[in-house]
């Protein structure tokens, strides 16, 4: 079967036609600037030229009319018409406590989805504009919800509850959640795989390092924390965002720096992390590996404390679980910054884990990354969240 998988943004709409067959991606784009001067349609099909072009979108419906258009395009097209597409799966990022697992869309399940945008204000509406606009072009064909929340349900109290009065818990749901859960759980899978062992029986630490960046403990198949939170700005220093800060910090800066609450959230969403650390460098660890190798005090700085966070929570999910098995690197960093692989394992002599610098050199595929006779094994695996959305697209409809 044919599955579409639409990724949606407040401006933009990232897709992938994947064939579930044979998992092969058979074309794939992204529309840019929806709503906005200068809209751009990117357009690539598997093995064919990358096209480009400059076209109006005055809404995501329009976007979404115009990726059709281009997936049955005579010329360029990979697909004869839209019948083939045999479904439709949308990653939607925040289905709270209500969705534990990827469901078929309904009306139920749109309006559950709805009473969720509390909880992600800048995600969940654009999720369900997406959606919207596809059941309209598309309404004979079935679609699914992939949350990114979902995998992360099976988290036990004690690891999703703050330290806050409870009513807050049961009032206003304030919990951990955590997000990149569609990563985490496609990529601790893939390393069951690999390793030949059943899922079930592992003890295994994601990290997955993009430009957001998240961690977590996976045991017996089943995700026991993760270190966003509520919202995706917890746990880790990130692109451009701040993770765990003493929560006084706030009033203080609003204090000092004369702001209101909004304007230090946008400090601490878009102005920090290693961009903030690195003195405005960059928020890209293709600058901040160049600058570090260099000797540049601001890359230095901010390489060394993004990856001093992440052994930081190795270590309490090594806890956590009462041991690790297996440590993962994924996403655009965790994949490709050996610099960074090199540095977090520096800190795991304590689990013996011994690096092994030709592989952790190598880049793109699936790799054991620590020597043979390292106590706990390291692994690059590249994530693929559009491939798990088409999986968990199929799985649904022919369960
Ligand atoms: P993601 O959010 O998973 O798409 O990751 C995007 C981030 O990955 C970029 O902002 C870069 O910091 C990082 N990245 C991508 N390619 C490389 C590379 N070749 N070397 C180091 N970092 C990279």
């Amino acid at each position: 079967m044919k599955v579409l998988v639409i990724n949606c943004g407040s401006s933009t709409l990232k897709f992938q036609l994947i064939d579930s067959d044979d998992e092969r991606c058979l074309a794939k784009g992204l529309c840019e600037r929806i709503g906005m001067e200068g809209a751009m349609l990117t357009y690539a099909p598997a093995g064919g030229e990358k096209e480009k072009k400059e076209t109006p979108m005055p809404d995501h419906t329009e976007a979404i009319r115009l990726v059709l258009e281009i997936l049955v395009n005579p010329a360029t097209g990979v697909v004869k018409s839209l019948d083939e597409i045999g479904a439709v799966g949308h990653r939607v990022v925040h289905g709270g406590e209500e969705f534990a697992g990827s469901v078929l869309i309904d009306d139920r399940v749109l309006n559950a989805v709805k009473a969720c945008n509390d909880l992600a204000p800048l995600h969940n509406p654009a999720n369900l504009i997406g959606i919207d606009a596809c059941r309209k072009l598309m309404p004979d064909t079935p679609m699914a919800a992939v949350f990114d929340t979902a995998f992360h349900q099976t988290m036990p109290e004690e690891a999703y509850l703050y330290g806050l009065p409870y009513d807050y818990y049961r009032r206003y749901k304030i919990r951990r959640y955590g997000f990149h859960g569609t990563s985490h759980s496609y990529v601790s899978a893939k390393a069951a795989q690999l390793l030949g062992k059943p899922y079930e029986d592992l003890k295994i630490i994601v990290c997955h390092l993009g430009n957001g960046a998240s961690v977590s403990a996976v045991k017996d198949g089943k995700c026991v924390d993760t270190s966003m939170g509520l919202t995706p700005l917890e746990g880790l220093i990130m692109g451009t965002r701040s993770g765990d800060i003493d929560p006084a910090i706030l009033e203080f800066i609003a204090h000092k720096e004369n702001l209101g609450l909004e304007e230090v959230m946008t400090v601490l969403n878009k102005k920090s992390g290693v961009l903030g650390l690195s003195d405005n460098l960059s928020s890209d660890f293709r600058d901040l590996e160049e600058g570090y190798r260099k000797g540049d005090e601001n890359a230095i700085r901010a390489v060394r404390a993004f990856c001093y966070r992440v052994a930081k929570y190795i270590g309490a999910y090594t806890a956590a679980m009462n041991g690790v098995d297996v440590i993962c690197f994924t996403a655009g960093v965790g994949e490709n910054a050996a610099l960074v692989r090199t540095l977090v394992c520096g800190y795991l002599g304590y689990l013996g884990v011994k690096l092994d610098q030709e592989a952790n050199s190598k880049r793109g595929e699936d790799l054991v990354i620590t020597t043979p006779d390292s106590a706990t094994k390291v692994m690059v695996i590249p994530t693929n969240e559009e491939l798990a959305i088409a999986r968990e697209t199929v799985r649904l409809l022919h369960p």
